[in-house]
C-alpha cells in the first residue's frame, strides 16, 4: 500500500485536505502551529488503499523546531512513496521555498494549489499547464475547507503512486534549482565524500545529502557525523563551506536560500499573473488597523473574552436546566421503583448525581468551544497572539508561546503539545511549564456551579470571567518567575505571521463541536462513571454494610409508615430520615476518615473560622479532580448528597441548593475554592504529557508540586483579601 505524505508550509490547508481526503476530523485553524505531529489515515481510490499522513506544516526541511523536524524527518524515510506539496496559491511565491527543497528528495511529487478561492478573489490567474510542467508533477486546484477538488487530487495521486516503479526515476528531467558553478561543484565533491558510507545514500542521493550538510540541517548533521565516514565528511562540509564564503562572501545557508528564492520568484513570475491584488488585502488592513491596534488591541481582546464566557454563562443555563431537570426525573424514579439495597444506593446516590451533575455542563462546554474554533478559523487568535506579543516581551515570553495557551483554554493535554513548535529549548520549558495554569474547559463546570449557587447572575458571569483571566495573569507571571529563575537568558526572536482573515465554514465550526461534546460524553461514560462509583464507595462503607445500622434504619422507616399519614407528609419525612441516615453513613466513611486527615491542609481557605464541619468534603472532592478535572463536580455531587429535587421554582440545581444551604461554603471560600480549582496540580493526562514532553521527572515533579503550592497560597490570599474588605 503506498504511503503519500502531504507536505506544505504551516496554515496552507493540508490538515483541511487530510480530513476531506479520509473524513477524519482533525484540528483546523486558521494560524500556523496547529498541527504538531504526524498523522495517517486511509483513502480508497479505484479501490487502491492509500494511506495519506498528515505532517506539521514546515517552511523548510532544515528547520529547528521539533514540529518541523517531524515533518522533515518523515519526509526523508524511504517508505513515503508520494509527497502532495500543498500549496497557498494566494501566496505562492513564499510556498514554493518548500518545493524546492521537497523536489531535490527526488520523489513522485503532486502539487495541490490549495486555496485557490482566495487566489482567484485576489485576480490571480495560474497556468496550471506550464507550473506543471515546470515542477514535473501534476498540480490540482483545490479549496480545501470546502471540499472542492479532492476527486483530481486522488487520481494524481494514483497516478504517481502507480509510477512510483523503483527501478525507474520517475522524476527523470523534473527541475532542479541551478546553485551555479561553484556550489554544484563544492556539492559534487561533497557527494563524493558522502558516498563513501553506502547506508547514506541506499534512500537519499549524494547531492541531498550535501546541500543538507552546506545548509548546516541538524539532523543531516547528526546522521552524516555518526557513519564511519564522519570524519571525512565534515573536513570535505568545513573545506566547501570555506571556499565557497571566500568566493561568494556569504555564509552557505543565506547562499543556497537566495538561490531557491530566486527559483520560486522566477517560476511565479513564468506561470501566474495577477490583476488588482489589493482588495483582499484592503479588507484584512483595515480590520487589523483596529483589532491589532496598539491601545485598543487588548481591550478588544477582553471584551471578546468576556463575551465569550458571558455567552457560555448565561446561555449554557437554559439547556443546562433541561439536562438537569431530566436527571431528576431518572433519579426519582429510579429510586421510587428499584428495591432498596446497595446496588440501588450505588446508581441512586453514586452514579446518577456524579456522572449526572457533569453532564449537563455539556451545552456549556460546546458553546465554548464553538466560540473557540470559531475565532481560531477567522484568524482572530492569530491577531490575539500578536497583540500578546508585546505584553508577553515584558515577561519573558514571546507571541509563539501564547498559541498553546490559548489551545489550553480547550484542553491543556494539546496545548503542551504545541509548544513543539517553539525552537529554544527554554522558552519551551517555560511554556509547558505555565500552560497548566490556563483554565481549560474541564475546569468550567466548578465555576459555573459554584458561581451560580453563590453569586448573582451577573457577578457569576463576571467571576467566570475573572478566572479566566487570572489563568493567564498567573501563566504570564509564571513565566517571568521560571526565566528569572531557571531558564536565564533571552528569548529568541519571533514575528507572529497574520494570515488572512476568512469567513469560518459553519460546518467546521459545528464540526469541532461535536467532536468536543463526544469526547466529554466519552469521559462521562467512563473516567467520570469510574470516579462517581469509586466515590460512592469511598463514602459510603464501611456504614451502607453495617447490618444494625440498616435494620435500624428499616424499624424507623415502618414506624413512620405504620402512622398512616397523607402521603406527602410520609414521603417527606420518609426523605428526611433517608438523609439522616445518608449523612451518619458518610460521616463516618473512608473518604470521610481520609477527608479529616486533609482537612488542616485546606482549612485556610475553605474553613478559616473553623465553623464548616462539611469541609472536608471539598478536600476529597479535589484530591478525586488530580485524575480529571470535571471529577470535582461530580464528586462534590456525591459527597454533599444532593437531594435530587431541587424545591419548586428554585433558580438553582439540587447540587447548587445543598451546597448553600447544607455545606457552610460562603461566597469567598466558593471564589477560594475556584481560584484552588484553577491552579493546582494539572490533571493527569496533563501530567503525563508533560513527562512525555519534557522527558524529565524532575521538571513534571515540579509542575505538580508548585502549581499545588501557588494554587494553596493564591486561594489562601482570596479569603485574606476577601475578609480586608469586608466579606465574611
Ligand atoms: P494546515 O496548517 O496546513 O494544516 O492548515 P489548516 O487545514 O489547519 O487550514 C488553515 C486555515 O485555512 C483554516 O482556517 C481553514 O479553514 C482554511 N482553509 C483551508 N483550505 C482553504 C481553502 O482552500 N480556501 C480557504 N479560503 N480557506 C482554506
Ligand atoms: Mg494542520
Amino acid at each position: 500500500m503506498p504511503t503519500v505524505a502531504l507536505a506544505g508550509n504551516p496554515n496552507c490547508g493540508k490538515t483541511s485536505l487530510f480530513n476531506g481526503l479520509t473524513g477524519a476530523r482533525h484540528h483546523v485553524g486558521n494560524w500556523p502551529g496547529v498541527t504538531v505531529e504526524k498523522r495517517s489515515g486511509m483513502v480508497e481510490v479505484d479501490g487502491v488503499s492509500v494511506e495519506i499522513v498528515d505532517l506539521p506544516g514546515t517552511y523548510s526541511l532544515s528547520a529547528q523546531s521539533e514540529d518541523e523536524r517531524i515533518a522533515s524527518s518523515f519526509l526523508s524515510q524511504p517508505g513515503v512513496d508520494v509527497i502532495v506539496n500543498v500549496l497557498d496559491a494566494s501566496n505562492l511565491e513564499r510556498n514554493l521555498y518548500l518545493t524546492t527543497q521537497l523536489l531535490e528528495l527526488r520523489k513522485p511529487m503532486v502539487f495541490a494549489l490549495n486555496m485557490m478561492d482566495d487566489a482567484v478573489r485576489q485576480g490571480l490567474e495560474v497556468d496550471m499547464e506550464a507550473l506543471s510542467r515546470l515542477l514535473g508533477g501534476r498540480v490540482v486546484a483545490t479549496v480545501g475547507n470546502r471540499k472542492e477538488g479532492l476527486d483530481d487530487l486522488k487520481a494524481a495521486i494514483l497516478q504517481a503512486a502507480q509510477n512510483s516503479d523503483p527501478a525507474r526515476d520517475p522524476t527523470q528531467g523534473s527541475p532542479r534549482v541551478a546553485y551555479g558553478d561553484d556550489i554544484e561543484g563544492e556539492v559534487r565533491k561533497l557527494a563524493e565524500e558522502v558516498r563513501r558510507d553506502e547506508k547514506l545514500t541506499e534512500h537519499l542521493s549524494g547531492r541531498w545529502w550535501a546541500l543538507r550538510l552546506l545548509e548546516g540541517a541538524r539532523d543531516a548533521v547528526e546522521q552524516a557525523e555518526a557513519s564511519h565516514a564522519g570524519k571525512a565528511i565534515r573536513q570535505q562540509v568545513e573545506a566547501s563551506r570555506a571556499f565557497l564564503e571566500g568566493h561568494l562572501g556569504d555564509d552557505c545557508p543565506t547562499l543556497l536560500a537566495e538561490r531557491r528564492y530566486g527559483f520560486a520568484r522566477g517560476l511565479v513570475a513564468e506561470v501566474a499573473t495577477r490583476r488588482n491584488a489589493k482588495a483582499e488585502r484592503d479588507l484584512t488592513d483595515r480590520l487589523d488597523s483596529v483589532l491589532t491596534n496598539r491601545v485598543l488591541g487588548i481591550p478588544i481582546f477582553l471584551v471578546i473574552m468576556v463575551a465569550v464566557y458571558t455567552l457560555t454563562f448565561v446561555i449554557g443555563k437554559y439547556p443546562q436546566d433541561a439536562i438537569g431537570a431530566g436527571m431528576g426525573w431518572l433519579h426519582d424514579t429510579a429510586a421510587a421503583h428499584l428495591p432498596p439495597g446497595e446496588l440501588t444506593s450505588l446508581f441512586v446516590d453514586g452514579v446518577i448525581p456524579g456522572v449526572g451533575s457533569v453532564v449537563v455542563f455539556l451545552p456549556s462546554i460546546m458553546i465554548l468551544m464553538g466560540c473557540v474554533s470559531f475565532l481560531e478559523d477567522t484568524g482572530y487568535m492569530a491577531r490575539a497572539a500578536f497583540i500578546m506579543d508585546r505584553l508577553m516581551h515584558l515577561m519573558g515570553l514571546h507571541g509563539k508561546s501564547f498559541i498553546p495557551l490559548v489551545m489550553g483554554m480547550g484542553c491543556n493535554t494539546p496545548a503542551i503539545q504545541a509548544t513543539r513548535t517553539i525552537e529554544a529549548k527554554s522558552d519551551r520549558f517555560i511554556t509547558i511549564l505555565v500552560a497548566p495554569f490556563v483554565s481549560c474547559s474541564a475546569r468550567l463546570p466548578v465555576y459555573i456551579l459554584l458561581a451560580g449557587a453563590f453569586f448573582k447572575p451577573f457577578q457569576g458571569a463576571l467571576a467566570v470571567v475573572a478566572m479566566h483571566v487570572l489563568g493567564f495573569v498567573v501563566a504570564i507571571a509564571a513565566g517571568k518567575f521560571l526565566r528569572v529563575s531557571f531558564f536565564r537568558g533571552e528569548n529568541t526572536p519571533f514575528v507572529m505571521e497574520l494570515p488572512p482573515y476568512r469567513l469560518p465554514v459553519l460546518r467546521t465550526t459545528a464540526l469541532h463541536m461535536w467532536e468536543k461534546g463526544s469526547v466529554f460524553l466519552r469521559k462521562a461514560g467512563t473516567v467520570i462513571f469510574a470516579g462517581a462509583t469509586l466515590v460512592w464507595f469511598l463514602s459510603n462503607y464501611p456504614g451502607l454494610a453495617d447490618r444494625a445500622l440498616t435494620a435500624e434504619r428499616q424499624t424507623q422507616k415502618e414506624a413512620i409508615q405504620a402512622q398512616k399519614l397523607p402521603e406527602a407528609e410520609e414521603k417527606e419525612k420518609l426523605d428526611d430520615l433517608d438523609f439522616a441516615y445518608r449523612g451518619r453513613i458518610m460521616n463516618s466513611s473512608l473518604a470521610a476518615r481520609f477527608g479529616k486527615v486533609l482537612q488542616p491542609v485546606f482549612r485556610p481557605f475553605l474553613d478559616p473560622d473553623r465553623r464548616r464541619p462539611e469541609a472536608w468534603k471539598d478536600g476529597v472532592a479535589l484530591t478525586a479532580g488530580f485524575v480529571a478535572k470535571e471529577i470535582v463536580v461530580g464528586t462534590m455531587a456525591v459527597v454533599h448528597q444532593a437531594k435530587a429535587e431541587a424545591p419548586e421554582g428554585a433558580e438553582t440545581t439540587p447540587l447548587q441548593q445543598s451546597l448553600r444551604e447544607n455545606s457552610g461554603m460562603t461566597p469567598l471560600t466558593a471564589l477560594a475554592f475556584m481560584v484552588f480549582t484553577l491552579i493546582y496540580t494539572p490533571c493527569l493526562g496533563t501530567v503525563g504529557m508533560i513527562l512525555k514532553e519534557t522527558r524529565s521527572w524532575a521538571w513534571t515533579g515540579f509542575s505538580v508540586g508548585y502549581g499545588i503550592g501557588l494554587g494553596w497560597t493564591l486561594a489562601w490570599l482570596t479569603v485574606v483579601a476577601g475578609r480586608a474588605l469586608g466579606f465574611a
